[in-house]
């Protein structure tokens, strides 16, 4: 055994973003221990498919019961945390935190720690509609860290949410659909202090590299809040 406190993700939401979770975690183990050491971990990969589906028809309890199943059997194989590597679906986080017996590691509170580190307060939330509109995760931003998002208008909603189903979540990266994020976060640029990538996904699109506001990548804090756990053991 590597003494490594295993993880389980809980990915394919969509596996494009997963595969990032699985290189960036693998990365920041070797980077921790050095030589061949890579990371101990479990993946249950679902079908995108049959979750979207769920999402778009509103069946929630559908969607949850499709990740408890997975979230349970990472859990008996020895997960002992489960990372969701979506935003969205961690509308239904504590359902997989009840079937699985173990704790989630949540990207929000992942990503607001690390706004809240930097002294920033004002977060451009830039996410699936279900995300930017509903309460689950900016209601947890707002009581949980004492930040104040800012989301952007419907027809800007409407177009980020597009670009994550139709193109990012089917691999397809476009200038176009860049630019168009680029300009939405141009609009927002003197209401806010920092932007949230508050999808998996758009890590694909966009970077820091692209706005002289602070960017926070959920992928990334996520899989560095997944390899805490597994050097350390702690939530
Ligand atoms: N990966 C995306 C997110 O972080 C969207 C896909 C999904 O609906 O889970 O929200």
């Amino acid at each position: 055994m590597s003494g490594q406190h295993v993880v389980g993700i809980l990915g394919g939401f969509c596996w494009e973003s997963t595969s990032l979770y699985y290189s960036r975690i693998n990365t920041m183990v070797k980077q921790a221990l050095g030589g061949l050491h890579s990371a101990e971990l479990l993946l249950y990969s679902l079908d995108f498919a049959a979750i979207e589906e769920a999402q778009h028809k509103g069946d929630w309890d559908g969607a949850a019961a499709i990740m408890g199943r997975a979230a349970k059997s990472l859990a008996d194989a020895g997960a002992k945390a489960i990372v969701i590597a979506t935003n969205t679906m961690h509308k239904r986080a504590d359902d997989v935190a009840a079937a699985s017996g173990v704790p989630v590691l949540h990207i929000a509170d992942a990503t607001a720690a690390a706004i809240v580190a930097a002294g920033l307060k004002r977060p451009l939330l830039l996410a699936t509609a279900f995300t930017m509109e509903e309460t689950f995760y900016k209601g947890r931003l707002i009581d949980g860290f004492g930040l104040d998002p800012v989301v952007p208008d419907a027809e800007d909603r409407a177009l980020i949410h597009r670009v994550i189903y139709d193109e990012l979540c089917q691999g397809i990266v476009q200038a176009a659909s860049k630019q168009a994020y680029l300009d939405v976060i141009a609009r927002y640029r003197d209401a806010v202090d920092c932007v949230i990538l508050g999808c998996t996904e758009i890590t694909m699109l966009i970077g820091a590299e692209d706005t002289d506001l602070p960017v926070f990548d959920t992928t990334e804090w996520h899989a560095r809040a997944a390899t805490d756990f597994l050097l350390k053991g702690e939530v």
